[in-house]
């Protein structure tokens, strides 16, 4: 097992590696911007270490500036997180080459599955269903029109590199097409460096479910069920829960017998999430693989009782996998819901719920600053019940119950969300936002108006 790591992230995901490694008796060295140099990992880690200023490029994105202060303070591994560094394949082989273990997959599979294009056509090999769509990457917008005229309208353009919804524009004609293309390179370009974009048909009204995976060096491959995703907003998740709600076991247990096939077939040896889109006829298509701890793991974790970033190091430190698909046990319903900044501010009053099924994930703290440069979300809200309404029930107390002030968010918008009907229902898809949006913001703004 690792002797010290180096953790390449802040925020909520920083101090959940933090405490993991406390556990599993891992030393720790935190590195962190200036901005976040009162920051509670920071407090929190065995050794801290500022690397720079606020800029997430001058400081989190230092890739050599990272694997030099690794090698010089006895670390043997590097945790990146969500975001930042951990899909990127550069840095991981550059860790690989100093000797450095880098906690997630080997760097080939990142490098082949964070190209969303080069996994398509991997997975298609292995006759995964697909999204219709171009078969490589399009060198212009006469080619995106003529893909979009043998497969129909309406089309979405997404960029290879994409992720965060960034780089994707849907198109339902020719004209709209050839503007959505120009527009989605160029944000490409700018979000990734990279302007390669490629086509699929714009599923309607899809629902997101992934499958959260588990996979050792030694050719094993569990699947950890389910997660139902379709609650976002401009595609970026909101909400999520666990199992997924209104799909059949059937096609749940189809989806997870996918998800480990196409892990197989790129070799994966970490833990990692399948995310497909499920039609209105429940037809299921790959849409990416994720070679990186997601957001969303602690409603997996919530039903199954396991603990995601101990699988991730251990699998990393090459242990194996330390149980079997029949081990692998389900319990319960969990929801969570994401609490964003809509401003950055100082915060001057902070009560996070408690009691029975409920988990928060977050690294702030009452006088703690919610700085502009680094991504909105600052906490996770995660309850558990023994079924889906007890979880609805207790994510409502939860959110009720909590209190931040200083900085506007989005609580209450996250709060009426869960007395929608579609919501209640539980057969939503990735429209509920659209659906719901003009009730949500004149609901938000009569509560604000009220107090
Ligand atoms: P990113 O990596 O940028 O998050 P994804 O490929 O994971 O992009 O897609 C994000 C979301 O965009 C999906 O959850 C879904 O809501 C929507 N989406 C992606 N592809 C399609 C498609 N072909 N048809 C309809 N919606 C899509």
């Amino acid at each position: 097992m690792f002797k010290k790591i180096l953790i390449a992230n802040r925020g909520e995901i920083a101090l959940r590696i933090l405490r993991c490694c406390k556990e599993l008796k891992i030393q720790t060295l935190l590195i962190y911007s200036r901005a976040d140099r009162r920051s509670l990992p920071v407090m929190l880690a065995d050794e801290s270490l500022c690397i720079g200023p606020e800029s997430a490029v001058d400081s989190y994105l230092q890739q050599d500036l990272i694997i030099e202060i690794a090698l010089k303070t006895g670390c043997d591994a590097i945790h990146p997180g969500y975001g930042f560094l951990s899909e990127n394949s550069e840095f991981a082989f550059k860790c690989e080459r100093a000797g450095l273990t880098f906690i997630g997959p080997s760097p080939s599979i990142i490098a082949l599955m964070g190209d969303k294009q080069a996994a398509r056509e991997l997975v298609k090999r292995h006759g995964i269903p697909l999204v219709p769509g171009s078969e490589g990457v399009l060198s212009c917008a006469e080619e995106a029109k003529a893909v979009a005229q043998k497969i129909g309208y309406p089309v979405l353009i997404k960029a290879s590199a994409g992720g965060g919804g960034k780089g994707m524009r849907a198109a339902y004609g020719p004209k709209e097409l050839e503007v959505a293309y120009r527009q989605a390179v160029q944000e490409a370009e700018k979000a990734f460096g990279c302007g390669d974009v490629y086509l699929e048909k714009l599923i309607t009204d899809p629902r997101h479910i992934e499958i959260q995976l588990a996979a050792d060096k030694y050719g094993n491959v569990i699947h950890l069920g389910e997660r139902n995703c379709s609650i976002q907003k401009y595609h970026q998740k909101l909400l999520e829960e666990a199992p997924a709600f209104g799909l059949s076991d059937a096609l749940c247990s189809e989806m997870a017998e996918t998800a480990v096939r196409a892990a197989k077939a790129c070799g994966y040896d970490s833990v990692g999430t399948v995310e497909f889109l499920v039609d209105r006829d429940d037809h299921f298509y790959f849409i990416e693989m994720n070679t990186r701890i997601q957001v969303e793991h602690p409603v997996t974790e919530s039903i199954c009782g396991l603990d995601l970033i101990r699988l991730q190091i251990r699998s990393a430190a090459g242990k194996k996998l330390p149980l079997t698909q029949e081990q692998v046990l389900f319990r319960g319903h969990a929801i969570e819901c994401r609490i964003n900044a809509k401003s950055p501010g100082k915060i001057t009053m902070l009560h996070f719920p408690q009691g029975l099924g409920v988990r928060i994930e977050s690294s702030l703290y009452e006088g703690d600053e919610v700085s502009p440069f680094y991504d909105s979300m600052i906490a996770k809200i995660i309850v558990t019940g023994e079924s889906r309404r007890q979880a609805v029930y207790r994510m409502r107390s939860a959110l009720a119950e909590l209190v931040i002030e200083g900085v506007s968010t989005n609580l209450s918008e996250m709060l009426l969300l869960l007395y929608r009907p579609d919501f209640v229902l539980g057969g939503y898809d990735t429209s509920f936002w659209e659906k719901n949006e003009l009730f949500l913001k004149e609901a938000q703004l009569s509560a604000s108006k009220g107090s």
